[in-house]
């Protein structure tokens, strides 16, 4: 694929440029654009697209996605890189998932020109962005008070997703259902692999995670031969797949006190959390359903019953090598504060 333009501009092998492609203006008559950064390496290789906020308020992703585009290995690019942090415009500026009409955009691909707000999103940025790139990642967080452990989901029937998952490098990966109007689903049905790279909060940065995401990206990169393999001999563990996963609910309204922390292996019958009433008069313990490690969890300690506290996955036997992979993940990530970056506030560490 020699020719490629962008909202109607076009970009040569070798240029990197910045493209607004325009979306729906403000009622305020303000313009309002999807702004792209689009890296093209002299020398052929695969499109790949990287996104975030696609709900506008899961933004650790658009920190991952600066300091991709920091990377001075950016330089040996094959093929094209194209950077779109911020692709629910609405939502991020008004700090919620949605767009201005109430839809997800994540439940409204492929869209349509015609269709509501959202559909015309989704419709734009599949035209625009997804039909012309080979690969895919899109960066999310757990919504607002809910963090997850970072982790990848993937259709891992899919070779070429099953490949980047493997090298992305963070110790969990859920083979998860495609759901309808994603855009995962959307991607998938045009064969073109998406992987979607779930961490922390929303309205949150978390710099262990963001870390994992930039080192991810890059991985990835090496992986489908857009940037050189690297020479180090530490590449990382696949990561334990798990195919079943549920979220532990709230017996009763009250009070949540939480015993085992995010990325934490629970064992059939733990008491994992207590909910009581303000006044300690009443007290109901949550005990884990079964065996496995904490993928998410809420961060709010007030709930109604029926509400999800903890998200676990199964990984049968392979739970204590998921254990070890989440120690080393640690390890690798967590910054070093005794070194002071404060001359490079392009890396400095986020507390
Ligand atoms: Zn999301």
């Amino acid at each position: 694929m020699t020719e490629l333009s962008i909202g109607g501009i076009s970009i040569a092998p070798g240029e990197r440029r910045v493209i607004d492609v325009p979306v729906a203006p403000m009622y305020t008559h303000d313009d309002l654009s999807i702004t792209v950064q689009v890296v093209r390496g002299k020398r052929p290789g695969p499109t790949l697209f990287i996104s975030a906020a696609i709900h506008g308020d899961e933004i650790n992703g658009v920190e991952i996605i600066r300091r991709v585009l920091q990377q001075k290995t950016l330089k040996n690019l094959r093929g094209t890189l194209l950077a779109i942090p911020i692709v629910n415009v609405y939502g991020f500026l008004n700090h919620t998932r949605y767009l201005p009409d109430g839809r997800d955009l994540n439940r409204s691909f492929p869209g349509s020109a015609k269709g509501s707000l959202t559909g015309r999103v989704a419709h734009t940025f599949v035209q625009e962005i997804v039909s012309k790139c080979s690969h895919g990642i899109d960066l999310h967080t757990g919504s607002r008070h809910r963090s997850n452990f970072p982790q990848i989901r993937a259709d891992l029937d899919d070779p070429q997703a099953r490949t980047m998952t493997e090298a992305f490098g963070v110790p969990l990966a859920i083979d998860a259902k495609i759901r309808d109007g994603s855009l995962r689903a959307c991607a998938g049905d045009a064969g073109i692999p998406v992987l979607l790279y779930e961490a922390g909060e929303a309205l949150r940065f978390e710099e262990v995670y963001i870390r994992a995401g930039v080192k991810g990206i890059i991985n990835v990169m090496r992986s489908i031969g857009m940037l050189p393999k690297t020479r180090s001999k530490r590449t990382p563990p696949s990561p334990v797949i798990s195919d079943q996963t549920s979220w532990v609910r709230a017996p009763e309204s009250g009070i949540l006190r939480t015993f085992v922390p995010l990325g934490g292996k629970v064992v059939t019958g733990q008491t994992i959390a207590m909910v009581a009433d303000p006044l300690g008069t009443m007290e109901t313990a949550i005990l884990a359903p079964n065996d496995g490690m904490v993928i998410g969890r809420t961060n709010l300690p007030l709930v109604y019953e029926g509400d999800a506290t903890f998200h676990i996955a199964q990984y049968g036997r392979k739970v204590a090598a998921v254990e070890r992979h989440v120690e080393r993940f640690h390890e690798e990530h967590l910054p070093d504060v005794d070194i002071d970056d404060s001359e490079s506030m392009v890396d400095a560490p986020i507390t």
